[in-house]
């Protein structure tokens, strides 16, 4: 009887893994060799597509699984470095025995895709004896290679197109909601290999742990504020929504606060549950059914500001990226207007990453972005303007590189669709006249604790000591104020890097004159 090789991909979960799952229940399996292929990014040195949030987020993630994995079915996780090509076929033409089996998730990312489609090429040649199980659905609620193909779709540019899209694919329930289907629960039984086998390039996570110390010996030290695995996404799912019913329902994303809660700096108004959606440590399904659970408890919000709201903007984006080319460019992308973006400017796009803007709402962003990882949603339109069409006129795909570095969330995709989107270069865009002050007040639509300003004061430690009246804006006070405050504006903290009224009026010409061409 053969081995099923599990390849984890996205879905770093015991739970609704529909691979997993299939390859412990199948009677077509005797055994199963859990395997993560690690390609070149952690080996970057964090210059790369990751930093070092993202890749210590990896490998708790990875440690967490190992351990379920082994508690639960008697499993190991494998862990191998090199590419996805040569690592599977390695590990396929390593196994002695019957015909083994290969089961992975569905992933829509073009890396992923051509690597699919190689591995469909070696099956159907015959070259190599093995055969594929691939399981779509599992990343995302919808089946986005079904959706994308089938004849009535087209591009969805709002709300609207994928309550159209959900009903299509889903249909309704008796309760009136997508009928999307329950998540699986984690398998109970398996099939540990008998014998031990010998894969290349493999290492085990005490080699990622020294990977980490190596590169980062400071920044190990610092203690995560959101700490990777399966574990942990469920111990939070269960805190902010399976038991906060009422939050869930009257949840309204353009209410929460972008400078989280007021007890904690650090801990979202929102569920904080991205980083686990994107490695996959949680399963979409699974936050879908949570809330529905809440819903039917009574009245509550609607897309687009609902959860499920937020959770229809995230299959929208993967959608997209799937049937738009060049998804991740300035050009040959038709969801993206050529706007003559200025000149890459190291120094002013330096500023902005390391906070240094002299605009401390935008710097305690993205200080709070260094730190842990992570950044309200509102918190990133408002860096996300102030960096392109706002202030800097830099191209979106510059901070998105910083994003995909930096956030824990980092998600091709989303990330990609998030940066068109407020760039103002997408069909699907905010009004790109409509820009957003960096210096918010408690009126500001970024909803801004702007009375104690606590936030700015954690992340901006040189204005702690400021009142509130010239916080946002310290280059304002009065000479004495800052000298009483103890920070010099220009010696203690930047003078702003540009003059923001001025920059606004610039820019906005420049957009116009851009969609005039
Ligand atoms: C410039 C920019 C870049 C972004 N990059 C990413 C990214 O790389 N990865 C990422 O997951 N999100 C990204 N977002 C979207 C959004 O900011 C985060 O998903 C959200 O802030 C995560 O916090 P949460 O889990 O508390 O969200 P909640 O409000 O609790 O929402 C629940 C889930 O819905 C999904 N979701 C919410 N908002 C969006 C959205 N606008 N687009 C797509 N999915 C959404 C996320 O999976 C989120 O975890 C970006 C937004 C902007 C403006």
């Amino acid at each position: 009887m053969p081995t099923a090789i599990v390849w984890f991909r996205k879905c770093l979960r015991l739970h609704d893994n529909a691979a997993l799952t299939w390859a412990c229940e199948s009677s077509e399996v005797d055994s199963i060799l859990p395997v993560f292929v690690m390609d070149e990014e952690l080996g970057s040195g964090g210059t790369g597509g990751i930093g070092f949030n993202r890749a210590r987020f990896l490998v708790q993630s990875l440690r967490d699984l190992d351990d379920s994995l082994q508690r639960e079915l008697g499993l190991r996780l494998r862990i191998v470095r090199g590419g996805y090509l040569e690592t599977m076929e390695a590990i396929i033409r390593g196994l002695d025995g019957s015909t083994p089996y290969l089961a992975y998730e569905y992933c829509s990312e073009p890396k992923s895709l051509s690597v699919s489609a190689e591995i469909s090429g070696w099956e159907l040649s015959g070259g190599m004896d093995f055969e594929s199980r691939i399981f779509s659905g599992s990343h995302t609620l919808l089946d986005i290679e079904k959706t994308v193909s089938s004849e009535n779709y087209s591009n969805p540019k709002s709300m609207k197109d994928m309550e159209r899209i959900f009903q299509r694919q889903f249909g309704v329930d008796d309760f009136g909601f997508y009928d999307i289907g329950e998540p699986l629960p984690p398998p109970v039984s398996s099939k540990p290999m008998s014998e031990i086998v010998t894969l290349d390039s493999e290492v085990g996570i005490s080699d990622l742990d020294e990977y980490l110390i190596n590169n980062y010996p400071r920044r190990v030290l610092e203690a995560p504020y959101f700490r990777g695995g399966e574990g942990e996404a469920l111990e939070r799912l269960s805190r902010k929504v399976s038991g906060e019913k009422d939050y869930v329902n009257n949840f309204k994303k353009p209410r929460t606060s972008s400078t989280n809660l007021d007890e904690d700096h650090r801990e979202p108004s929102t569920t904080g549950l991205s980083p686990y959606l994107s490695t996959g440590c949680l399963s979409i399904r699974m936050l879908w059914s949570e809330c529905k659970k809440a819903y039917l408890m009574g009245e509550h919000t609607q897309p687009p500001e609902s959860l499920h709201g937020q959770m229809m903007f995230r299959e929208m984006f993967y959608l997209l990226s799937r049937s738009v080319d060049n998804w991740d460019q300035n050009t040959g992308n038709e969801n993206c207007k050529d706007i003559d973006w200025g000149e890459y400017d190291s120094e002013l796009v330096g500023c902005w990453e390391d906070g240094m803007t002299g605009y401390p709402y935008i710097d305690a962003m993205m200080r709070q972005l260094e730190e842990t990882g992570w950044m309200h949603h509102l918190g990133r339109h408002a860096v996300s303007c102030f960096l392109t069409r706002g202030q800097l006129w830099q191209s979106w795909t510059a901070g998105r590189d910083v994003f995909e570095r930096k956030l824990l969330d980092s998600d091709w995709a989303i990330n990609n669709g998030n940066w068109l989107w407020l760039a103002g270069v997408a069909p699907f865009s905010m009004p790109y006249y409509r820009i957003y002050n960096p210096c918010p007040d408690s009126k500001s639509s970024l909803n801004v604790e702007t009375n104690l300003a606590k936030f700015v004061r954690h992340w901006v430690p040189e204005l702690k000591d400021y009142p509130s009246k010239y916080i946002f804006e310290p280059h304002l006070a009065p000479l004495d104020v800052q000298v009483s405050s103890g920070c010099i504006i220009g010696d203690d903290y930047p003078l702003p890097i540009v003059d923001r009224k001025e920059s606004r009026a610039k820019n906005l010409e420049r957009f116009k004159l851009s969609l005039q061409k």
